[in-house]
C-alpha cells in the first residue's frame, strides 16, 4: 500500500531489541507524526522487548518460542501493560509480521541467516524494506532480487557504506559513467596487529570496535574483515556492479562512508558521523530528510581522514570473500554459513580468531563450487550443508 505524503506509515522492525532495531525505534521516537510500529520482533531478549512494547505499542510481537511468549505476558503485566498485543512465536509469525497489508515499511535487521526468510517475505508483499541483514542478500542474491521484483518491493540499503552509495547515486542506482564504487572500511579494532597478535585476541577485543557499536557478530567480522567482504557482495547485487568496478579503502576515522568515481574523474563521497541513525533516518524518510538525533560533523575537530589498502594477508577473510564474489555461484551463500558458524564458535571460545579464516577457506573450498540455489529451499539447503560442514571442521580444528 503506497501512503500519500503526510499519512502515518506504519512499520515494522525485525530484530527490535538488537543494534539497528533500537537504532530505528530511536528515530522513529522522534517522529510520532509519521510513523507507528505494526510489528516487533525480537529473540530472546524479552526484558527489553516488554519495554519496546510499552513505549510503541505495537500490534504485533514475535518471539523465540513458548517460553519467551510466556515471559513477554509476564514482563508485560509486570510493567502494567493492558493494551491489546498478539504475540507468537510460530513458524510463520514472522512473515505475517512483516506481509500484512497495514504494512507500509519493514526494517530488516535480524542477524545472519535467519533473517532470510522474514525479508523474503517482505520483498514478495512488494514493502519498503530498509536492508541492514546483508547475510540474506550474500546467501539469496538472486532470489532475493526475483522476489524484490515480483513484489514490487523498493530496498533501500541500511549498511552505512551501501547508504552512502546510494546516495552519491543519481536516483540511487549505477548508470553509464560510473567508473567505480569505492567502500570504506574502518580496518577494525586490530587494523594495526600482526598475525601472530591476532591469534591471542579474545571475543571481548573483538568485539570492542573503534567507532562503531554493533551487535558482537558483525563487529567481529568487523574485525576479521569479513564485513567487508559481506559488504562487496551485497554491493554487487544491490546496484548491479561487478566484481571489478568495486573496491575497498581502509579509512580508520569511519567519517567518509563510501564513495562514487565517474568516468570524468569526479569522486562524490557521503560522510558524517559514525552513528547508523543517520542512514536508518535517511532510508525511513526517502527521498525526504528527517532528524536523526546524530550531532552534527566537525570535521575541524577531526582534523585528519586517512586512507590505505587494505592488507588481504593479515586480513584473508576479505580476500576470500573477493574470491566468492568473482567466483559467483554457490560460493557466497557457502562463505556466508562458514562465516556463521566460525564467529559463533569463535564467540563461545572454542576456537581462536584465526581459526575463523581457516574455518571459512575450508569450506568455501570443498563446497563453493556450483550453481547458486535457484530457490529459497535450494539455497537453505546449502546453508545447512555449509554449516554443518563447518561445525565438522571445527570439531576437527579442536582435535
Ligand atoms: P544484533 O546482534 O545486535 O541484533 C540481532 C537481532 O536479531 C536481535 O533483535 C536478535 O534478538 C534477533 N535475532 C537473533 N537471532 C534470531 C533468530 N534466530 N530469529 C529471529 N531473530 C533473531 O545485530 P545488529 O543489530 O548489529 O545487526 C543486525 C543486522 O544488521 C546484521 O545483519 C548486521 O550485519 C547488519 N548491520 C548492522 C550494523 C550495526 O551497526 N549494528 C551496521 C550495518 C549492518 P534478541 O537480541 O532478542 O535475541
Amino acid at each position: 500500500m503506497t501512503r500519500t505524503a503526510g499519512e502515518v506509515q506504519w512499520i515494522t522492525v525485525l530484530g527490535a531489541t538488537g543494534s539497528i532495531g533500537r537504532s530505528t525505534l530511536e528515530v522513529v521516537a522522534l517522529h510520532p507524526e509519521r510513523y507507528r510500529v505494526f510489528a516487533l520482533t525480537g529473540h530472546r531478549q524479552v526484558d527489553l522487548l516488554a519495554r519496546q512494547c510499552v513505549r510503541f505499542t505495537p500490534l504485533k510481537v514475535v518471539v523465540a518460542d513458548l517460553a519467551a511468549v510466556t515471559q513477554l505476558r509476564d514482563a508485560l503485566a509486570g510493567l502494567g501493560y493492558d493494551q491489546e498485543i498478539e504475540i507468537s512465536c510460530d513458524r510463520q509469525a514472522l512473515e505475517r509480521a512483516v506481509a500484512d497489508p497495514r504494512v507500509d515499511t519493514v526494517m530488516a535487521a535480524i542477524v545472519g541467516a535467519a533473517g532470510l526468510e522474514p525479508t523474503l517475505a517482505a520483498a514478495r508483499a512488494g514493502k519498503k524494506i530498509l536492508l541492514a541483514n546483508k547475510e540474506a542478500l550474500v546467501m539469496a542474491g538472486e532470489v532475493f532480487g526475483a522476489a524484490c521484483s515480483a513484489g514490487k518491493a523498493s530496498v533501500l540499503p541500511i549498511d552505512s557504506e551501501h547508504n552512502a552509495v546510494f546516495q552519491c547515486l543519481p536516483g540511487g542506482s549505477v548508470t553509464p559513467g560510473v567508473r567505480r564504487i569505492l567502500l570504506t572500511a574502518s580496518g577494525g579494532p586490530f587494523l594495526r596487529l600482526t598475525r601472530a597478535q591476532m591469534a591471542e585476541v579474545t571475543p571481548e577485543q573483538a568485539c570492542a570496535h573503534p567507532n562503531w557499536s554493533m551487535g558482537r557478530k558483525i563487529s567481529v567480522d568487523s574485525a576479521t574483515m569479513m564485513n567487508k567482504g559481506l559488504e562487496l557482495i551485497e554491493a554487487h547485487y544491490l546496484f548491479g556492479v561487478s566484481a571489478s568496478a568495486l573496491e575497498v579503502l581502509v579509512h580508520p576515522q569511519s567519517i567518509v562512508h563510501s564513495l562514487v568515481e565517474y568516468d570524468d574523474g569526479s569522486v562524490l563521497a557521503q560522510l558524517g558521523n559514525p552513528d547508523m541513525r543517520t542512514p536508518i533516518a535517511h532510508a525511513l524518510a526517502y527521498p525526504q530528510r528527517i532528524a536523526s538525533g546524530v550531532e552534527s560533523l566537525s570535521l575541524a575537530r577531526i582534523g585528519t581522514l586517512s586512507f590505505e589498502d587494505p592488507d588481504l594477508e593479515r586480513f584473508p577473510c576479505l580476500g576470500l570473500a573477493l574470491a566468492a564474489l568473482t567466483a559467483g555461484g554457490r560460493a557466497p551463500c557457502v562463505l556466508n554459513a562458514a562465516n556463521e558458524i566460525a564467529v559463533a564458535e569463535f564467540l563461545s571460545g572454542r576456537i581462536g580468531f584465526a581459526a575463523i579464516d581457516a574455518v571459512n577457506a575450508d569450506v568455501l573450498a570443498r563446497l563453493g563450487q556450483g550453481k547458486a540455489g535457484a530457490n529459497v529451499g535450494a539455497v537453505l539447503e546449502l546453508d545447512a550443508e555449509a554449516r554443518a560442514l563447518a561445525v565438522q571442521m571445527v570439531r576437527e580444528r579442536r582435535g
